[in-house]
C-alpha cells in the first residue's frame, strides 16, 4: 500500500473530522473555467498557492500597513499583515472545526487590492475616482483575482474556487462581484478571515505604534480592553516602559480576541442550529464574530488607532506628501494615456481610462509609485 495521500484520501479525511457547517472540499461549486481536479491537492489548497505565487501577492511586501514602506525594518509591511492574518485564520477554523485550507485562502487574498501607502492611499485613490465609482480595497482584491492577475492564457483571473471569491467578496458589492450574491453570508471560512484581519491589525498596531513612541502605554489604561486584560494579567500600564507594553500588549491583546471570537462564535454557531455549509449562507445574520461587549470595547479601540496612529501628523503627514505624489501620478495618466503599463492598456476599451488608471496604481508597490513619479516628473 502506497504511503502517499492522494486528494480523494484528504477530502475523506475533511468529511470524517471537520465540523458538519464547515465547507467541504469536496463540495465546493467548482471554478467558473472548469479544470481538472489535482491529484495530490483539494481546490482549496490549489488556490492558496495561485494566490501565494501571483504577482499581487509578491508586490505585498512593499506596500504600506500603517508607516510608510521601508521606514522601519521591524514595522508590519501588507505581506507580513496578511501572513498574520493567514496564521489567525487558521487557528479559528482549526478550533471550530472548519476548512483550514479555505480559510487560509480567503486571508492571503483578502489585501490583493490594496493600494500603495496604506489608509491615505486608499483614500486619495477614492477622491481621484469619485466620479467613476470610487476605490474601496475589498472591491479591489476581487478585481485583481478575478480580472487584473492574468498567468493563464485562455482567461482574465486567477480562477479561483468560488467559496474563495465568496470570502473575499466581503464588503463588495455586486457591480465587482455577479454571481457571488446569491446568500446573504458567506461560508464560516470566509467569515473568520474578516475577523483574523481585525484582529491582527488591532495587535500589530498598536505594536508597532508602540515601537514608534507614538502611543504611550499610560494612554492605553483608558481603553477598557487593554485595561482589562492588562489587569487579568498584572500588567500595570500606567507604569510599564513601552518595550514591555509593546512585547506583552499585542501577544496578549490578540489572544484575548481569538479567546473571545472562538467563544462567541461557537455559542452562535450551536444556537443558529446550522447543519451544513448552505445552512450559514443562508442565516441573515454573521455568526463569526466577537461577543457583544467585546464587540463594543474593540469599537473604542479602533476609535482610539484613528485618532492617535493612523492619522498621527507623523504618520500622516509622510504618507500625504506620498499621496500628492499619486495624485500626479493619475492625473498624468489621464493627460496622456500613452505612459500608463501595457496591461492597464489592454484594459481601457472594457473599464475606461480612469479605472483602467485607477488599477494600475493600486497594484502598484510604495517605492514603484514614487519611482513612476520620478520618471514622469523629472527634477529640473
Ligand atoms: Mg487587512
Amino acid at each position: 500500500m502506497s504511503l502517499l495521500r492522494t486528494r480523494e484520501d484528504i477530502e475523506r479525511h475533511e468529511i470524517q473530522t471537520l465540523a458538519p457547517f464547515a465547507q467541504q472540499s469536496r463540495a465546493t461549486r467548482g471554478r467558473l473555467h472548469p479544470q481538472p481536479a489535482h491529484r495530490w491537492r483539494t481546490e482549496y489548497q490549489r488556490d492558496v498557492a495561485r494566490i501565494i505565487h501571483s504577482a499581487a501577492f509578491r508586490r505585498l511586501e512593499y506596500k504600506t500597513q500603517v508607516f510608510l514602506n521601508g521606514t522601519g525594518d521591524h514595522y508590519r509591511t501588507r505581506l507580513t499583515h496578511t501572513m498574520e492574518v493567514a496564521s489567525i485564520s487558521r487557528t479559528l477554523a482549526r478550533s471550530l472545526g472548519l476548512n483550514e485550507d479555505l480559510a487560509e485562502a480567503v486571508a492571503l487574498a483578502h489585501d490583493l487590492g490594496h493600494s500603495p501607502f496604506g489608509h491615505s492611499g486608499e483614500e486619495t485613490l477614492d477622491r481621484l475616482l469619485k466620479d467613476h465609482g470610487g476605490f474601496d480595497h475589498n472591491d479591489q482584491s476581487l478585481r485583481v483575482v478575478t480580472l487584473i492577475e492574468s498567468p493563464y492564457g485562455d482567461f482574465d483571473g486567477l480562477n479561483l474556487s468560488f467559496e474563495v471569491l465568496e470570502g473575499v467578496q466581503k464588503h463588495a458589492t455586486a457591480r465587482t462581484a455577479p454571481g457571488l450574491g446569491d446568500y446573504p453570508c458567506a461560508c464560516l471560512e470566509g467569515q473568520i478571515a474578516d475577523l483574523a484581519d481585525e484582529i491582527a491589525y488591532y495587535s500589530h498596531d498598536l505594536q508597532d505604534g508602540l515601537e514608534a513612541g507614538l502611543i504611550q502605554p499610560a494612554q492605553l489604561a483608558g481603553i477598557a480592553v487593554c485595561a482589562d486584560i492588562s489587569r487579568t494579567n498584572g500588567l500595570d500600564l500606567a507604569g510599564t516602559d513601552a518595550k514591555t507594553a509593546r512585547f506583552s500588549l499585542a501577544r496578549l491583546l490578540s489572544n484575548h480576541l481569538i479567546h473571545d471570537v472562538l467563544e462567541a462564535s461557537a455559542a452562535r454557531i450551536a444556537a443558529a442550529g446550522v447543519q451544513t455549509a448552505d445552512d450559514v449562507r443562508r442565516q441573515e445574520q454573521l455568526l463569526v464574530g466577537y461577543s457583544d461587549r467585546t464587540a463594543s470595547e474593540t469599537k473604542a479601540l479602533r476609535s482610539f488607532l484613528y485618532a492617535n496612529l493612523y492619522f498621527h501628523p507623523e504618520v500622516s503627514s509622510a504618507n500625504q506628501r506620498a499621496c500628492d505624489m499619486m495624485a500626479d501620478v493619475f492625473n498624468a495618466y489621464l493627460a496622456d494615456p500613452g505612459q500608463i503599463g501595457r496591461e492597464a492598456t489592454r484594459r481601457v476599451p472594457n473599464c475606461g481610462l480612469y479605472r483602467a488608471a485607477g488599477d494600475y496604481i493600486a497594484g502598484m508597490t510604495d517605492r514603484y509609485l514614487l519611482r513612476e513619479h520620478g520618471r514622469l516628473f523629472p527634477r529640473a
